[in-house]
C-alpha cells in the first residue's frame, strides 16, 4: 500500500539557460490547489523540442518546471500533512480523507474526480482582453507550463476547472500526450490554411514530430500532401501515413515535381515545420499564386520573400501556435475514432535527461513521452 508524503518527484531545472542542469528530485512539494483549481496527478506527459528550447534559454523560462502535454487524473486532494494515495487500479485512486486538510477546489464539481485530463501549452487565458475576444491562443495575458507556470514534468499540477481538457476513451494516455502540443498545433495550422479537399497541402519537415501528425490530418481532411523531408524511413512512414507524394529534398527535384504534380501552378497552402531559413525559403517558392504559408517551424531569421514578390503573387502569411479548445475536442475525437495516430517512444522519467539530449540531436522519430512514476 503506497502512502506518500507531501512532497513528490520532478524534474528540476537549475539555472534555466545555457548551463541548465535537470535534476530528479523528490522532495519537491506538491501544489495547493485553489478554490477553483483541480489538482492533478499526472500518468505520462509528452517531450516537445520546445521544451529544450527553454530549458536551454532559447526561449524564456521564468519557473524550473518544464513540460507542457501532461495527461492524468483529477484527485481530491491533499493534506497539509502528507497525501495519502492508495491506487486500486491503473487509474483510480482512494484518498484516506480523514487526512486531508485541503479538498481541492472547494468550487469545483466533485463530478470532476476521477476524470481523465490534459495539461497543455494554453493553461490559462483571461478571457477579458482585445485579443480574448479574437482568439484566446494569442491571450497577451496567458500563462504557459514550463515558461510562466510549473510545467509536466512533475507527478501532480493545478489546473483551473475551467477549461479542462477531458481525453475520450478509445486512446491511451500514452498516445493523446502528443495531440496536446504538436496535434493541436499542427491540426490548427492546417485549418487556417482554409483549404478545400482536393487541394494541395506542403509540409515541409513532414517526417517529425509535427509532421507525422500533419500528414495524417490533412489526409483525413481530404487534402493532396506533398510530404517534404529526408530519408528511406521517413518516405515510407509518409507514405504509409497518407502523404499523396513524398520528395525527398536531398535528392529529389522538389521545384519540378511540384509544379509537375500542380499543373504548373505550385500548391494552395504550405505549412512550414522545418526551423530553418532554408525550410521557409522551399515552403514560399512552392506556393502558387494567391497561396498561403502558415510558419509553426521555430525559425529565428527573416522570412525569405519580400513585400514586393508578396504583392505581385498575392501570397499570405499566418503565424500560428497551438489552437483553441474547440479544435482540441475535435483533434481527440479524430485520434479516439482511429483517424490519427501518434507515433510514440514511451520512456521511463528517469530517461528524461537521456530523452532531452536525443531531442537535441533530432534522434528521436515522432514523439517521445515519459512516465511519471507512479
Ligand atoms: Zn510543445
Ligand atoms: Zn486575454
Amino acid at each position: 500500500m503506497a502512502v506518500r508524503t507531501e512532497h513528490q518527484i520532478g524534474a528540476w531545472v537549475e539555472n534555466p539557460g545555457p548551463d541548465a542542469r535537470v535534476v530528479i528530485r523528490d522532495d519537491l512539494p506538491i501544489p495547493s490547489p485553489s478554490a477553483e483549481e483541480v489538482l492533478i496527478k499526472l500518468d505520462c506527459t509528452g517531450v516537445c523540442h520546445s521544451d529544450l528550447y527553454s530549458i536551454t534559454g532559447k526561449t524564456p523560462m521564468k519557473v524550473n518546471i518544464a513540460g507542457h502535454e501532461g495527461i492524468g487524473h483529477i484527485i481530491k486532494g491533499r493534506s497539509q500533512r502528507g497525501l495519502r494515495i492508495y491506487p486500486t487500479s491503473k487509474w483510480l485512486y482512494t484518498v484516506n480523507v480523514t487526512d486531508l486538510t485541503v479538498v481541492a477546489g472547494s468550487n469545483v464539481s466533485q463530478d470532476l474526480i476521477g476524470k481523465r485530463v490534459g495539461i497543455k501549452w494554453l493553461y490559462k487565458y483571461c478571457d477579458d482582453c482585445e485579443i480574448c475576444s479574437k482568439d484566446v491562443t494569442y491571450c497577451p495575458n496567458q500563462k504557459n507550463p514550463g515558461r510562466n507556470v510549473l510545467g509536466t514534468f512533475q507527478q501532480y499540477i493545478c489546473s483551473m476547472a475551467k477549461p479542462l481538457t477531458f481525453i475520450p476513451d478509445g486512446i491511451s494516455s500514452e498516445l493523446a500526450a502528443p495531440l496536446l502540443c504538436a496535434g493541436i498545433t499542427i491540426y490548427s495550422a492546417i485549418l487556417k490554411l482554409r483549404l478545400k479537399p482536393g487541394e494541395w497541402l506542403l509540409l515541409p519537415g513532414a517526417g517529425g514530430g509535427l509532421g507525422h501528425l500533419g500528414v495524417q490530418i490533412a489526409h483525413a481532411l481530404g487534402l493532396k500532401v506533398i510530404a517534404v523531408d529526408s530519408g528511406e524511413s521517413k518516405r515510407k512512414l509518409c507514405l504509409e501515413l497518407g502523404a499523396t507524394r513524398f520528395l525527398d529534398f536531398k535528392v529529389d527535384d522538389v521545384d519540378k515535381t511540384v509544379k509537375e504534380l500542380t499543373n504548373g501552378y505550385g500548391v494552395h497552402g504550405a505549412v512550414c515545420l522545418a526551423g530553418n531559413k532554408a525550410g521557409y525559403a522551399q515552403a514560399i517558392a512552392q506556393l502558387r499564386n494567391t497561396g498561403v504559408l502558415v510558419c509553426v517551424g521555430l525559425a529565428m531569421e527573416e522570412l525569405p520573400i519580400s513585400p514586393f514578390m508578396m504583392i505581385v503573387r498575392g501570397i499570405s502569411v499566418f503565424g500560428s501556435s497551438v489552437g483553441t479548445e474547440q479544435e482540441m475536442k475535435s483533434l481527440l475525437e479524430m485520434a479516439s475514432e482511429g483517424k490519427i495516430k501518434a507515433i510514440v517512444d514511451v520512456f521511463d522519467f528517469q530517461e528524461l535527461g537521456e530523452v532531452l539530449e536525443k531531442l537535441r540531436i533530432n534522434g528521436i522519430s515522432g514523439r517521445a513521452v515519459v512516465k511519471l512514476p507512479i
